[in-house]
């Protein structure tokens, strides 16, 4: 079940958090992993990881907001059969504390980063048999979580960008969908509470935890299980669609 055993994957943001338990999982199920990382080092823990445990995956340097470099590894790259938007930033915010630096900084990474690795790969996904995209979106697209602005119009653009790549490339034989996780536990999580609330970290972390109706945060793990199945052959009929991921956050 879910074997990945000869399919070649782009994870973007693979270094770190949901990223990294994602490619752990799909080198794990027999899939050639391929990180595209803004930090080499993040990416170079997440391939020991992954050879230690007699998988295989390839690190590239690379700022996916920058479509020349994108091209340019996709095109290196070659031949893939799963695509996964995975980096991502945060921003704090309401719309009087967002400044355009700001604004233009987020939709950079999040929305042009998906696009430009979008656009580079659906040349290489077009030749596949089995070739799927998945989006890592967020609650903030579904419900706009407080202060986070900027974050959410850059969620609920990946979340309709899904919807239009999955229409548009259905009759390729490329399945499209996105993910949307509630609070993980990641370094993602980790560097907010330490940014805003120094002294406080545990009760803030217990706070977070608590504002989940299921009282805690997710696992990257359970994130890539999802992911797992998504990508795989068995959800062949699963396309055009968003999967909260939420411990009950957005209908309970
Ligand atoms: P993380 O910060 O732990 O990991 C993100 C990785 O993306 C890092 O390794 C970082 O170096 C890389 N990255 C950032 N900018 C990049 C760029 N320009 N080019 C290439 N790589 C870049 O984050 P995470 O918590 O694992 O989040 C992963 C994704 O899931 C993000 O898109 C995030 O918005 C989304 N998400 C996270 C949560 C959460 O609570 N952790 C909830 C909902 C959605």
């Amino acid at each position: 079940m879910f074997s990945l055993k000869g399919k070649s994957a782009i994870i973007t943001g693979g270094g770190s958090g949901i990223g990294r338990a994602i490619s752990v999982l799909f080198a794990k199920q027999g899939a050639l992993v391929h990180i595209i990382e803004l930090n080499s080092e993040a990416a170079s823990n997440t391939i020991d990881e992954i050879t230690k445990a007699g998988g295989n995956a390839i690190g590239y340097s690379c700022d996916v907001s920058n479509q020349a470099q994108v091209i340019d590894i996709f095109n290196k790259i070659g031949n893939i059969d799963i695509l996964i938007n995975n980096a991502g930033i945060a921003h704090v915010g309401k719309l009087e504390t967002t400044s355009e630096d700001d604004f233009t900084k987020i939709f950079n990474v999040n929305v042009k980063g998906a696009y430009n690795c979008l656009y580079a790969a659906i040349p290489a996904l077009k030749k596949s048999s089995s070739a799927v995209i998945l989006n890592m979106a967020s609650i903030a697209a579904l419900v706009g979580i407080t202060d986070r602005f900027a974050y959410s119009m850059s969620k609920g653009a990946i979340y309709a960008m899904t919807l239009s790549v999955a229409r548009d490339y259905m009759a390729d034989g490329i399945r499209c969908n996105s993910i949307s996780p509630a609070r993980v536990h990641t370094p993602f999580v980790d560097g907010f509470i330490a940014k805003n609330y120094a002294g406080q970290e545990e009760a803030v972390f217990e706070k977070l935890s608590k504002s989940q109706p299921i009282g805690r945060m997710g696992k990257p793990e359970e994130v890539a299980s999802l992911a797992l199945y998504l990508c795989s052959d068995e959800a062949g009929f699963v396309t055009g669609n968003d999967y909260p991921l939420d411990g009950g956050f957005v209908k309970l």
